[in-house]
């Protein structure tokens, strides 16, 4: 129905009769003439309307439209270098309005007034939310970053195999959503977790390389980067080891990235190779396992120092086991009191007993203590600790003068939460977390369980099916806790990108694992009887990783909430506004289930 599209025409198309088919984006009377901008998904055309020729059709925004005129240039003080067709209007011959538009929900044109509606609001009418250029924007660089995911593993000889949604439950630490089975009941499917018992069984197939773009279903806390249904680039291949999975990724990764940076202009800088650290050196120097590192500001222990001090908090912490460890605040020397009491509410909100700060200044002021070489240390602790000592501590935060080093003197475990979180503060409030880098980075070595104090198991840190490194599995009934994986993550400005490892493929191990994390014989038979089994048919070894295209787009595009690169997403509880989902059912539907209700939620009701 349409000559060209809309955001297409330009100067060379002047005299061109043109039929053009979009919405009718602002419409101004000026009283003389009409002017409409017509809006499909490439861009706007200013539309001019004669009333002396053509009367003046009352025109409802977002009404569809059908047109046809002559493209001519504008007057020069008329053009819009803003727009890209700012050059050229069509002088309308023929308009009808396919369908009118009824009162909209929201201002849909207007960016600024869209920012402020309600998210329930703008999910219920999703559909006129995505009319919006932005939104349609976020889709094409979406439907973009996959295309270009499956260009590059077709040409490493991939293939795309897609796995069933109803299933058997596939743990990766959440609940599961379950599906009645009609012909049984109190029988269910579970939806996916994640593909991945599947996959290991396309390796015993011999299918050697698979990818799929895949659905999961994790029924968890929701969070602004998580939805309960989300899409990952899942895959996995045969005879190969850690060092080929994440030369793989990497190359995708750059591939993918830089590719739509380019093609899209987006606001970004390209890629490099990713950094690489371990687990142990990412909580060493950033107290978590997602680092941002498009920063340094790295965490330092002042173990030595506090071990022998005056100051008892910090001594007594490491005669208990403790640490002492601290983060660098550049310029926080000339925060006031007030606002370093801020800074400590801060660190007990994340479980901290309190935070010791030292400053580090030029200037002699109000209690300072003078180091003796033209520098002072500020704050209420300084006295506290000798000259050497300060020195030490000063340079073991890297001090400049003017910087404020902040301490946590706790377990481990609660100095990593704190300073984590301390750090990223710090990095936001220097803006030092450049909304143009991109900075990826794989961690690897991650311990295979760690202890969970609440189920009193040992839990797996990824999921059960990652491979102990075969030099650490002596530890396996001494010391499970050490055992490192052969499992890596990718992380970029401090989310989790992608999860994968190798995995075990032989049945003993894979059977010592299930009975290390609490699943006895008789339950590895019921749930992975089938898995065990199979890896006693010559299962090659084989290993693979899953990035989110979720979490992809929302780097690419800076947003902060996953719903905003989803075409459908759920709001909080998974609640779905625009189909009413979820629903009750149906009388029938009850009965042929099966089931009987025990309670109705309060938003049913
Ligand atoms: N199944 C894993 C996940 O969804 C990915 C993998 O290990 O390949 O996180």
């Amino acid at each position: 129905m349409r000559s060209v599209w809309c955001g297409e025409i330009r100067a060379e198309h002047e005299g061109q009769e043109v039929t053009l088919n979009g919405w009718a984006h602002k419409v101004r009377d000026l009283g003389g003439l009409l002017f409409i901008d017509l809006r499909d998904r490439t861009g706007l055309v200013q539309l001019m309307i004669d009333p002396e020729t053509q009367g003046k059709p009352d025109i409802k925004p977002e009404s569809s439209l059908s047109v046809t005129g002559r493209v001519s240039l504008r007057d020069e003080a008329a053009r819009n270098p803003k727009m890209t067709t700012g050059d050229i209007e069509v002088v309308v011959s023929g308009l009808t309005v396919l369908n009118p538009c009824g009162v909209l929900p929201f201002p849909l044109s207007d960016e600024d007034q869209m920012a402020r509606v309600n998210e329930e609001l703008r999910v219920k009418y999703r559909y006129l939310d995505l009319r919006r250029p932005t939104m349609y924007q976020r889709l094409a660089v979406r439907a973009d970053c996959v295309r270009r995911m499956r260009q590059f593993l077709d040409e490493r000889g991939f293939l795309e195999i897609e796995t069933p949604i109803f299933t058997r439950s596939t743990p990766e630490g959440a609940r599961d959503y379950l599906v009645p089975y009609r012909l049984e009941p109190g029988h269910f499917y579970a939806l996916p977790q994640s593909p991945q018992q599947y996959k290991q069984l396309l390796m015993v197939a011999g299918i050697e390389r698979y990818y799929q773009i895949a659905k999961c279903f994790r029924d968890e806390a929701q969070r602004s980067d998580r939805q309960p249904e989300f899409t990952q680039l899942d895959l996995e291949m045969s005879y190969i080891q850690q060092e080929d999975v994440l030369e793989l990724i990497e190359g995708l990764t750059l591939e993918v990235v830089n590719g739509v940076i380019e093609k899209f202009g987006l606001a970004k800088d390209k890629i490099g190779p990713f950094k690489r650290m371990t687990y142990d050196e990412s909580m060493r120097l950033f107290g978590n396992d997602k680092p941002d590192v498009r920063f340094g500001l790295n965490l330092f222990d002042i173990e030595e120092v506090a071990r022998g001090c005056g100051f008892g908090v910090f001594k007594s912490t490491i005669e208990s086991g403790g640490c002492v460890r601290g983060v660098r605040y550049p310029g926080g020397a000339s925060l006031s009191r007030k606002e370093v009491g801020e800074l400590e509410e801060f660190c007990k909100g994340f479980g901290a007993k309190g935070m010791a700060s030292l400053g580090l200044v030029a200037e002699p002021g109000e209690g300072t203590v003078d180091l003796g070489d033209g520098r002072h240390a500020k704050g209420s602790v300084a006295k506290f600790f000798s000259l050497e000592e300060l020195h030490a501590i000063f340079l073991a935060g890297k001090a400049e003068p003017g910087d404020l080093l902040c301490f946590i003197a706790d377990s481990w475990t609660v100095s990593c939460e704190v300073l984590s979180r301390l750090r990223l503060l710090v990095g936001d409030r220097c803006g030092l977390r450049d909304p143009r880098k991109l900075a990826f980075v794989f961690v690897v070595d991650f311990p295979l369980v760690h202890w969970e104090p609440e189920t009193g198991l040992w839990e797996p840190s990824h999921h059960p099916f990652t491979s102990p490194k075969a030099e650490d599995l002596v530890y396996l009934d001494t010391d499970p806790g050490r055992i490192r994986a052969d499992c890596y993550d990718v992380v970029c400005n401090g989310v989790e990108w992608a999860s994968g490892s190798i995995r075990i493929n032989r049945p003993d191990i894979q059977a010592r694992i299930f009975q290390l994390i609490g699943i006895s014989e008789e339950e590895q038979q019921s749930r992975f009887g089938h898995i065990l089994e199979a890896f006693t048919f010559g299962a090659p070894p084989h290993g693979g990783i899953a990035p989110g295209i979720d979490r992809l787009v929302m780097f690419l595009m800076d947003d902060e909430n996953i719903r905003e690169v989803i075409a459908f997403p759920k709001l909080g509880g998974g609640y779905d506004p625009m189909m009413g989902a979820p629903s009750d059912i149906d009388a029938k539907q009850w009965e042929e289930m099966g089931l009987t209700v025990r309670s109705v939620s309060a938003r049913l009701q």
